[in-house]
């Protein structure tokens, strides 16, 4: 009797996962809210530019995260937004001349396109800003009849001292908060902290009717809106870099509990939050100033998607991590190894071998990958087996690599395209011949310029579009 009971506990506590929740600032063990069904939300991109190394590592990271749950528990929806109405956005279009939509429709994909090749899976459900202006109206409308919110000025602004439970998650004090929130003088505020959920829009200005008038919405309320509709409240887990922790998510907190009656437990909206570091480049901070800044558009055209996947993975997901040769470099020898191992491997059938225990413990762990890479780095010395063919391979699924088969990640073509660059024409070209279908000619120019920088010439043929390296 009593040994089953020490086994079952061992058993459970193998089959826990734990992280570190920003909300609580511990690590504990994750208890979903209905374990049939774990649900997941992450702030994405803001759509005007390149996405940079730093938001793929958000990607990378959550889509790790998505990929451990997913092997825990039988279905996780995992949703993450594009935010496609922004004033980053409007003063690209104002300084390009390029109409917003279409600003954000190409670098929307242009994003997905980047991210699938890091082996981001898609998340499953992706919504857009713009596609859920009345759940943000309707979210704004019952702020207001609660009293946590007031109309000034062609605005609508969240009165922050009505929420005695504001500040929960940074444990920013009153004067922090003030600080960090870098408010304007704006006079039509009743508080310094004050935020705000809607703004007006002149008519020549992206926006929407609405009771408060023409105008458009504030940043935070785009994600709680987005969240409880897909999701609904409360759910398991919500994600974002650290330096979204203040004031986007504490507002977004804010919002969600003041409207759905949880004023007072800053919980009530996601159980539990995870934030990942930022990342530096050669030591230094990434800056547009500094000349480090460094978008994923670039890394990839010098490095495999997978070699980048696992640098970015490298350090533990709440650390900052350095991006520099020598991480790229240490990735790449892993992977080859990895590779060859595999190759070495190929008259193997891989039996049904399950991941590592101390490879699955260390993923349970709060997403230990630096060990995971370090067990792994032991675990390609085994003798070849048709057991470790397919430990390497589950492990592989769970990280998001080693997904390819080694004899193309060994080969490049006799142009000198590598088979990362192939799969990445290939969904240019196919996303060229839609743009024309859809008779976005401007898009289908704008892919053709694209590819035609990437050193690919492209002819349309009767059988359809052919490519050559120039
Ligand atoms: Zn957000």
């Amino acid at each position: 009797m009593r040994e089953n009971t020490e086994k079952d506990k061992k058993i459970m506590t193998r089959n826990t996962i734990k992280l570190h929740n920003s909300l609580t600032r511990q690590k504990e063990d994750f208890i979903p809210i209905d374990a049939n069904h774990v649900k997941l939300y992450a702030c994405g991109p803001t759509v005007y530019n390149y996405a940079h190394i730093g938001n793929a590592r958000m990607a990378v990271v959550f889509d790790a995260w998505v990929r451990v749950l997913r092997h825990r528990y039988p279905k996780v929806t995992y949703v993450s937004n594009i935010t496609d109405v922004d004033d980053k956005i409007m003063k690209a279009a104002d300084e390009t001349g390029v109409p917003i939509s279409e600003i954000t429709e190409k670098y929307t994909c242009i994003y997905n396109e980047d991210m699938a090749t890091l082996n981001v899976n898609a998340p499953d459900i992706q919504p857009k800003a713009t596609e859920h202006i009345g759940e943000m109206i309707a979210l704004i409308e019952t702020l207001i009849t609660k009293d946590f919110a007031y109309e000034a000025e062609g605005h609508v602004l969240f009165n922050v001292p009505n929420n005695p439970a504001y500040g929960a998650l940074s444990g920013r004090s009153r004067d922090e908060q003030i600080a960090g929130a870098r408010v304007e003088v704006a006079p039509y505020k009743r508080d310094a902290a004050d935020f705000v959920l809607w703004k007006p829009s002149t008519p020549d200005q992206v926006g929407w009717d609405s009771p408060f008038g023409f105008g458009r919405p504030g940043w935070h309320i785009e994600c709680s809106a987005m969240a409880e509709k897909h999701l609904g409240l409360p759910f398991d887990i919500h994600g974002g870099g650290a330096d979204l922790k203040f004031p986007h998510h504490e507002n977004e907190i804010a919002q969600s509990c003041c409207a759905n009656n949880k004023a007072d437990d800053p919980a009530g909206f996601s159980r539990v939050w995870l934030h990942n570091g930022f990342v530096t480049v050669e030591g230094e901070k990434m800056s547009k100033s500094l000349g480090n800044f460094l978008t994923v558009h670039d890394a990839i055209k010098d490095h495999k998607g997978e070699v980048i996947r696992l640098t970015l993975l490298s350090a533990h997901y709440r650390q900052p991590l350095d991006w520099s040769e020598q991480a790229l470099h240490q990735s790449e020898v892993l992977l080859d190894k990895l590779y060859k191992k595999l190759e070495s491997m190929s008259e193997l059938n891989a039996n049904d071998a399950v991941v590592p225990d101390p490879i699955l413990s260390a993923l349970y762990d709060d997403l230990n990958t630096p060990l995971v890479i370090a067990e792994l780095n032991k675990l390609v010395k085994q003798e070849n087996s048709a057991a470790l063919k397919s430990q390497l391979l589950s492990v592989g699924n769970l990280l998001g690599i080693l997904q390819e088969d080694p004899a193309n990640w060994f080969a490049s073509d006799e142009d000198g395209v590598s088979d990362e660059d192939v799969k990445k024409i290939e969904l240019l070209i196919a996303e060229r011949m839609e743009a024309k279908d859809n008779k976005d000619f401007a898009r289908s120019d704008k892919i053709r310029d694209e590819l035609l920088a990437m050193g690919i010439e492209i002819k349309d043929t009767r059988d359809g579009t052919q490519w050559e390296k120039v």
